[in-house]
């Protein structure tokens, strides 16, 4: 078993100048808090890969990283993979690594909530739970899968759905799919079906995401236009915008990738039922293209991936189909 940590709550201790929590601990540190982990039996190959917040953890760092899981599973020996990491960008690291996950061992992407300082620490149970997850033979094949709270969530599904509760991730539109219990994983539903894995990058690209709100009068749209090489456009609803905005889209959609995702996140952008000026059928006509129930930061991440790997326009729209069906 491999453990990268790259920072986060789970490593957090207080900094004497700021007064405030920073990232610290190592990654033998955060695995000395778990006792459990010495007599599991369960040998581990610890990395000190990042001491990084979430927040500023880059595609950089997430490309060095899956090239170095990819290195480390190749030359054999490792039934699967623990990441420890900010909770702030987990829901886009997961579904990120997913995308170029190709192996069959299982990468298990977990943190914490409350730091180490802080009554109740949530980070290692979290991260003994995500050891026993990536060694359990059942979870072979099924990507890259976030546990926290006792719950595996794929990355596909799970959603940060509060700042502060330890209960705060979950996967609203289709529930966990398995859980970690006295000591073994315990699953309630099948493995996801994963699309295929993204290829390397191949160039740069920058991908927007712009949030539609209400009384926009589109004025901002245009900032896009020539400053990126995708869009992303998180809609009210189903995938529903002010019809102030419907021509500037076109317009973009025409030089661009631009992708209509629902600011919602949880729930499918629509394709065929509103009519309006604005709205999804409108938009998709218009050349933009549907999301499905990929959130707008998911969205962004495969629209990413696609534009860097020199994907054209069919490739994308055939990917996003694929991905959404
Ligand atoms: N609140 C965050 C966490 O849970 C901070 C971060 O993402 O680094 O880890």
């Amino acid at each position: 078993m491999a453990v990268y940590s790259l920072g986060g709550t789970i490593a957090m201790t207080t900094d004497p100048t700021t007064g405030g929590v920073v990232p610290a601990l190592s990654a033998h540190e955060l695995l000395a808090a778990v006792p459990a982990l010495e007599t599991s039996g369960i040998s581990l190959q610890v990395r000190d890969f990042r001491r990084l917040p979430g927040a500023s953890l880059s595609f950089q760092d997430l490309t060095e990283l899956s090239g170095a899981i990819k290195a480390e599973l190749d030359a054999g020996g490792v039934d699967g993979v623990v990441v420890t990491q900010g909770t702030d960008t987990i829901e886009e690291t997961a579904f990120l690594l997913d995308l170029h996950h190709d192996r069959e061992q299982p990468i298990i992407v977990t943190g914490a909530m409350r730091n180490p300082t802080l009554a109740g620490p949530d980070g290692p149970a979290n991260l003994h739970a995500a050891v026993i997850a990536a060694a359990d033979p059942g979870l072979r094949n099924g990507g890259c899968l976030v546990v926290l709270g006792d719950e595996i969530h794929t990355a596909r599904s799970v959603r940060k759905s509060h700042t502060t509760s330890p209960a705060a991730f979950a996967s609203p539109s289709a529930g966990p799919i398995g859980r970690i219990a006295e000591g073994r994983v315990r699953m309630t539903t099948a493995l996801p079906h994963r699309s295929h894995p993204l290829a390397e990058a191949v160039r740069a690209a920058r991908v927007g995401l712009y949030t539609v709100t209400l009384g926009d009068d589109g004025a901002l749209l245009d900032l896009w236009d020539g400053n990126c090489d995708g869009l992303v456009v998180a809609a009210f609803g189903v995938g529903h915008v002010p019809e102030c905005l419907v021509e500037g889209l076109g317009k973009l959609a025409a030089h661009i990738p631009v992708v209509l995702a629902s600011r919602i996140g949880n729930g499918p952008v629509l394709t065929a039922t509103y009519g309006f000026p604005g709205s999804e059928k409108d938009l998709l006509a218009r050349g933009l293209i549907g999301a499905g129930d990929l959130s707008p930061y998911q969205a962004r991440l495969l629209l990413h991936g696609l534009i860097a790997q020199g994907a054209d326009r069919a490739s994308i729209l055939e990917a996003f189909a694929t991905a959404t069906d």
